[in-house]
This record gives C-alpha cells, sequence and structure tokens, in this order.
C-alpha cells in the first residue's frame, strides 16, 4: 500500500519518474533527455501550468523567471505560504524568503 509521487523532468517536461517518497523535486537522469535533470514533483509542475495558464492577479507572473516561477509554486504547493507571502520586486531581489 505504498503511494508513490510523480515527478516529472524540467527539461523536456515529458518524461516522468515515480517515487515512493514525497519531496520538492529529485535530481536524476533523465532517459528522454539523457542529461541530468531536476524533475519536479507533479503536484508543483500542476500549479506552476495553472498559473502559465491563468497568471494570479497578486503577481507579475509573466516577467518572472521559469525558475522563480517553479519556486512560488513549490513553496504554494508543498508549505502554508499563500501568494501574498511573495513579493515581486524590480531587479534581481529575492522573492519569498
Ligand atoms: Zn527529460
Amino acid at each position: 500500500m505504498s503511494r508513490t509521487r510523480t515527478y516529472r523532468c524540467l527539461n523536456c517536461l515529458e518524461h516522468t519518474a515515480s517515487r515512493e517518497f514525497d519531496t520538492s523535486h529529485l535530481s536524476v537522469t533523465c532517459p528522454n533527455c539523457d542529461s541530468f535533470e531536476r524533475f519536479v514533483n507533479e503536484a508543483v509542475f500542476r500549479q506552476f501550468r495553472a498559473f502559465e495558464e491563468s497568471p494570479p492577479v497578486e503577481l507579475d507572473w509573466e516577467r518572472l523567471e521559469r525558475t522563480e516561477k517553479l519556486f512560488i509554486s513549490e513553496r504554494l504547493v508543498r508549505s502554508t505560504k499563500t501568494l501574498d507571502d511573495f513579493d515581486v520586486v524590480e531587479g534581481d531581489a529575492p522573492i519569498g524568503e
């Protein structure tokens, strides 16, 4: 009665891997890209995709780098943070904490 989690390759966005533990991401070699890639938790990826289709009004979503978008998605899915916890500012200033 194990509960597996799905992780998706951030390079090709096609290959997924299943693991029996729950973490924010894995770093494994993707058999599809044939390179060592970051695999993100599918729940985080779903949140990311949802924001891509319907950007949150609280953030200047389109201006963010993909890594920042994933970071925010990850925090929203995997912690108690809400969009109000993120301050998106000009330049290279860090977002969230
Ligand atoms: Zn891949």
